[in-house]
């Protein structure tokens, strides 16, 4: 039987443990002839630094800001499209001129909505991401409840952040570790044929714990394991995709072998991708802009958890909306890497904050973020 919109959000306040909470929702369902209004703006965030991996360089990342607006209350999302994943300013608004939000009049509908949204194009996961992750924002603040709290996380259970030191030359490799002083973990990009050199750098002023990216840039199975045992000795704790996503063979037989965990970025997008790749990778990273947003990301820890695997949670470039978002479902992962704010010069949101190098939680309903 169809659930009713009050029954459902009785059921909600019930799975959220409202009656023990100093919240009250705000009553604006039921009005019946509520539209939900979409409106979004292309937007530009300007890099602290060029941002050097294995395969570009860059100093800027389109994003599209979104909000979805339901009897006067606002959610936000965003949209951010770093080159190489193949979406653009332009591709994004291309996709959302398609979205008509106004022929849903219940937003908590998200698995209909959602599919939705998914069917429109099989591709776009960043585009639907910023549709996700308002949608989510606005159910919050109807509720008047922080996601965590509608999830039955604990928020006192956040993690530390990963800080990421992209490839450089040693002195601006040595002046970001020294700027990184509050982050107890660095993530260290690698895949060129400087690593060892990089790794040294770092080493040369911090014994910090490393964890480490290779973004498919060792080519060979013998030498990728030849360099996980020198990270290993070198005090990394993690590696990210050693070899191209498509070369799941060669994952396998890396980890069995390897002497630390080896997680799947590249190498895992979507839900569907988990059962695909499993068996080669003993953990994956999960994104919001490649998981099509939270509702996905969710149901993929969920499964990762349910294979035994570990579960790094991951950014793009973003504003403070979208890893406010992501930093909801923090609270259950192994490593988070959720740095993308900080290395902007223009965020236009204030949400989740970095402190002592710790993800840390707001009380605020939603995903938890405010306009600057
Ligand atoms: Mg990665």
């Amino acid at each position: 039987m169809k659930q009713t919109r009050k029954s459902f959000l009785t059921t909600s306040l019930l799975a959220a443990g409202y009656a023990a909470l100093p919240f009250k929702p705000v009553f604006a369902l039921g009005k019946g002839s509520s539209k939900m209004k979409f409106r979004f703006t292309p937007y530009t965030l300007e890099l602290r630094h060029v941002f050097t991996i294995a395969s570009n360089s860059r100093s800027t990342t389109p994003v599209v800001l979104t909000e979805i607006e339901y009897d006067g209350i606002i959610g936000y999302g965003e949209a951010s499209m770093p080159p190489y994943l193949g979406e653009s300013h332009q591709t994004v608004t291309d996709f959302y001129k398609k979205v008509n939000l106004e022929q849903f009049n219940n937003p908590f509908e998200l698995e209909n909505i959602l599919t939705y949204i998914d069917n429109i194009d099989h591709k776009n996961c960043a585009a639907k991401a910023g549709i996700d992750i308002a949608l989510h924002d606005l159910i919050g603040k109807l509720m008047n409840q922080p996601l965590y709290n509608i999830w039955g996380f604990d928020k006192t259970k956040t993690p530390n952040t990963t800080y990421t030191i992209g490839i450089d030359k040693p002195d601006v490799v040595r002046q970001k570790v020294k700027e990184a002083a509050e982050f107890k973990l660095l993530k260290v990009k690698l895949g060129r044929d400087t690593d060892k050199e990089m790794i040294e750098t770092i080493r040369s002023v911090t014994d910090k714990p490393l964890t480490a990216d290779a973004n498919q840039g060792w080519k060979d199975k013998q030498f990728a394991l030849d360099m996980l045992h020198y990270l290993h000795e070198k005090g990394v704790v993690v590696i990210e995709q050693p070899m191209d996503k498509d070369n799941i063979d060669d994952h396998a037989w890396l980890k069995e072998r390897s002497p630390i965990p080896i997680i799947a970025d590249e190498g895992c997008q979507r839900l569907v991708d988990i059962p695909r790749i499993h068996h080669a990778y003993h953990g994956i990273n999960i994104k919001l802009m490649k998981s099509t947003g939270l509702r996905e990301a969710h149901k993929m820890l969920d499964l990762a958890r349910a294979l035994g695997m570990k579960v790094m949670l991951g950014c793009m470039t973003e504003t403070s909306c979208a890893i406010s978002a992501a930093s909801h479902l923090s609270p259950m992962v192994d490593w988070a890497d959720l740095d993308g704010a900080l290395l902007i010069s223009n965020d236009v949101y204030d949400g989740t904050k970095v402190i002592d190098g710790r993800v840390t939680l707001n009380d605020r309903p939603g995903i938890g973020v405010v306009k600057k």
